[in-house]
């Protein structure tokens, strides 16, 4: 469903991703997880090129690039398999909740605003938020706005969805709310990849957790195994960091 092959990103002199590996199945849950600069939002970027790296493959569903060599159409293309869920929403503030979900289907899937507005609504009741409609996001919590992000991510029918710690900027009453949500969707077969630094959740959703430090992947394995029974010394330390 994904695969990357030596993906590498430098910014300036600094190397962020030193030749990543990824493969994650359909349906799969990864959760990505490592010490803040460790690369893990960039690798999450580049499946998307909201990040261009300079070079490896990235395919995701039907689409494969070469990342040294693409066309703006491959590029389209690619970015149409994914969708992300960001840390900080990044909803359209002038746009009510429901416009905010439709958006991308009457841009992408050119719909009519009816049937776009049908879509959103169902996927508004998916994260229990149906009576928000009409509401513009200044006005909800932060554990509704992301709430929001996340059905607007799954508008579009992603082959994959990527967050990018989608609870790290909630206060912690408004975590909860937002990872039951996220578990609701992994049960659904919904391949995705999750930054995050809530290991108990990692633990319980992820299929496979991934290491990273240093834009290097140090240790990958079933949760239980990576969590219970590290390896790598460098992991080692972060979990016990973290516990
Ligand atoms: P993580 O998500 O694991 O905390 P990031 O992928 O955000 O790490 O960042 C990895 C490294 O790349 C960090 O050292 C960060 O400062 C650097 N970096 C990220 N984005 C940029 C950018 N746009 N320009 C320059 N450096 C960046
Ligand atoms: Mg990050």
């Amino acid at each position: 469903m994904i695969e990357v092959k030596q993906i590498k990103k430098r910014f300036g002199e600094h190397v962020v991703l030193d030749g990543i590996d990824l493969n994650v199945q359909n349906g799969e849950v990864v959760a990505v997880i490592g010490p803040s600069g460790s690369g893990k939002s960039t690798l999450l970027r580049c499946l998307n090129l909201l990040e261009q790296p300079e070079a490896g493959m990235i395919q995701v569903g039907n689409t494969q690039i070469n990342a040294a060599s693409y066309t703006k159409k491959e590029a389209h293309a690619l970015r149409r398999e994914s969708a992300m869920v960001f840390q900080n929403y990044n909803l359209f503030k002038n746009k009510t909740v429901l416009e905010n979900i439709a958006a991308s289907l009457r841009i992408t899937k050119k719909m009519s605003k009816a049937d776009a507005h049908k879509i959103a609504f169902d996927l508004l009741e998916q994260v229990g938020l149906s009576d928000k409609a009409q509401a513009y996001p200044v006005t909800l919590s932060g554990g509704q706005q992301q709430r929001v992000g996340i059905a607007r991510a799954l508008a579009v029918n992603p082959t994959a969805l990527l967050l990018d710690e989608p609870t790290s900027a909630l206060d912690p009453e408004l975590v909860s709310e937002v990872l039951q949500v996220i578990r609701s969707i992994a049960k659904k077969d919904t391949t995705m990849i999750i930054v995050t630094h809530e290991l108990a959740f990692a633990r319980e959703v992820a299929d496979r957790v991934i290491f990273m430090a240093d834009g290097h992947i140090v240790e990958e394995g079933n949760a239980r195994e990576l969590f219970d029974n590290p390896k790598q010394e460098r992991t080692k330390r972060f979990i016990k960091q973290l516990d």
